[in-house]
């Protein structure tokens, strides 16, 4: 196990294509390894494959509390089973240091997904807990979106963007179709 370098805004590899896992080979195997140990350095909730440069539609999620067990849980070739509901989010991602903005998301977001023995199971993310948005953000991740792309205040994200000196908003990948919003969710981090 290893942990790996993970790839900030601006690099292609966030915005690539990523391809179903065909197979879980020892590579793959290795890679998800990788990710675990890489998000717990990194004191992350979710970590996508595309994040550490691979191309995959493949990421983790762990969002157990602090004094439960740590319990991170494999999403491979996932799909969107239901979604309703909306809510913001205040969100962060491992690929943006130090980047904290309101977005919008659904409030209740249920995927199926393989695990790393490849099994089949799903997962139901309900009324905006931390489990249905880190679902979410690690899910686009997976097709290419960011979070970002969600921004409620894009002049205001651009703002911090700058600050920490990423690349700004490219607004043609600012998503026009958004869940209305209901409440306000605190503290994806
Ligand atoms: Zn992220």
């Amino acid at each position: 196990m290893a942990t790996l370098k993970v790839k900030k805004y601006g690099d292609p590899v966030l915005r690539s294509p990523n391809k179903d896992v065909i197979k879980i080979s020892s590579k793959i195997q290795k890679l998800i390894d990788d990710m675990i140990d890489t998000m717990y350095a990194q004191s992350g909730v979710g970590l996508a494959a595309p994040q550490v440069g691979e191309n995959y539609k493949l990421f983790i999620i762990d969002v157990s509390a602090e004094d439960e067990p740590s319990n991170p849980i494999v999403f491979i070739n996932p799909k969107i089973i239901k979604k309703s509901g909306a809510v913001i989010s205040y969100e962060g991602c491992l690929s943006f240091p130090e980047v904290y903005t309101y977005v919008r998301r659904y409030e209740n977001f249920t995927v199926k997904a393989k695990d790393a023995k490849g099994r089949p199971f799903m997962i139901e993310g309900k009324d905006g807990s931390l489990l249905a948005r880190a679902l979410q953000h690690e899910f686009d991740h997976i097709n290419s979106v960011l979070f970002i792309d969600h921004a409620i205040n894009r002049f205001e994200t651009d703002q911090i963007l700058i600050e920490k000196g990423l690349p700004a908003i490219d607004p043609k990948y600012l998503l026009l179709e958004k869940p209305e919003v209901k409440d306000e969710i605190l503290d994806y981090s």
